[in-house]
């Protein structure tokens, strides 16, 4: 596999994915032992409407505070954790801590925003994935359609097994998001199989809207096409103004990046809401 080294510059250097069997067996063990320490924690990157300017909904993205060596990206430990099934564990934790946290701050009176929450393969072939969601939404009582899963056409799933998972979590009334569109091979036939609400243009395409026409005139196909198909669309890694007037005038209006903002610790998106909104929260409890 090929890890992605998207946002890397965030991060303190931290060691290549080992090749040695010794090393993986380490990296495996230190993860199964992070989840037991509670090392794990959920950024947040606000997911904007460009009409209002109104942050519709975060995405949650794990990170590893390891206590040596800081913050780890997802890129560094979410493929063994794959590998090794403790992405499932570790999957469940990010859904139900994502998922409390939205529902803190529904309590705290802010306006209704979802969350997006990245799905392995690895979970979505898990008979158990639509059990423990449902577990999760009793649990929280999050709305569920606040909760959006980030799925990714390079899965290696099971077709028959993922229209069943799916269909089973759109009964559940959960929004699902093909992540990462356009740099799979198989995009086209998901959206054909799938009932999918929303498309997130990879941002390697929005990278050089302004300076590659190819790259330009496929996110402008994208956005048509989801226009078409009735289905929602979000750009990611949009970092300048010129990227968002290009999206904008394409038709779409829902963004992702640090143009914006960065994925942010929930007391700093906490910040951003009573900011930007300039309100204060009016507990509900
Ligand atoms: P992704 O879901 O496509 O997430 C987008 C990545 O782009 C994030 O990297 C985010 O920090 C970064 N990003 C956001 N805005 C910008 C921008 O304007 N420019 C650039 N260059 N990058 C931007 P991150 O947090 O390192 O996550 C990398 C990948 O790790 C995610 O890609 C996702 O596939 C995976 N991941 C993260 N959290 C989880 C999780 O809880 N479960 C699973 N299964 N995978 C996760
Ligand atoms: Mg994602
Ligand atoms: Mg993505
Ligand atoms: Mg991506």
């Amino acid at each position: 596999y090929r890890m992605k080294d998207d946002g890397k510059n965030n991060y303190t250097i931290f060691k290549p994915i080992p090749n040695s069997g010794i090393e993986r067996l380490t990296l495996e063990n230190s993860i199964r032992k992070a989840l037991q320490l509670n090392e794990f924690v959920l950024y947040y990157q606000p997911k904007i409407d460009t009409l209002t300017g109104q942050i519709i909904g975060t995405e949650a993205l794990v990170r590893w505070n390891h206590p040596t060596l800081g913050l780890i990206p997802p890129g560094k430990f979410i493929p063994i954790a794959e590998e090794t099934g403790l992405i499932v564990p570790l999957g469940e934790w990010v859904l139900r801590t994502a998922c409390s946290q939205n529902k803190i701050w529904k309590e705290k009176g802010y306006p209704p925003m979802s969350v997006s929450v990245n799905l392995s393969s690895r979970q979505f072939s898990k008979h158990n994935l639509v059990e423990s969601i449902k577990e999760i939404l009793l649990e929280t009582r999050i709305d569920p359609q606040y909760l959006e899963l980030e799925i990714t056409e390079s899965m290696t799933m099971n077709v028959e097994v993922a229209i069943e998972v799916l269909g089973r979590l759109k009964e559940l009334g959960i929004q699902i998001c093909i992540d990462d569109f356009g740099t799979g091979y198989s995009n086209l036939y998901y959206l054909k199989l799938f009932s999918i609400d929303r498309l997130k243009i990879d941002q390697s395409f929005v990278r050089d809207i302004m300076t590659d026409s190819n790259d330009a005139n496929i996110v402008a196909t994208i956005i048509a096409m989801a226009h078409n198909l009735g289905i929602d669309v979000i750009a990611e890694g949009v970092e300048t103004k010129e990227q968002l007037d290009f999206l904008r005038s394409q038709g779409c209006h829902e963004v992702q990046g640090f143009y914006y903002h960065p994925p942010l610790p929930a007391e700093q998106i906490e910040q951003l809401l009573l900011k930007t909104l300039s309100m204060k929260p009016t507990s509900q409890r």
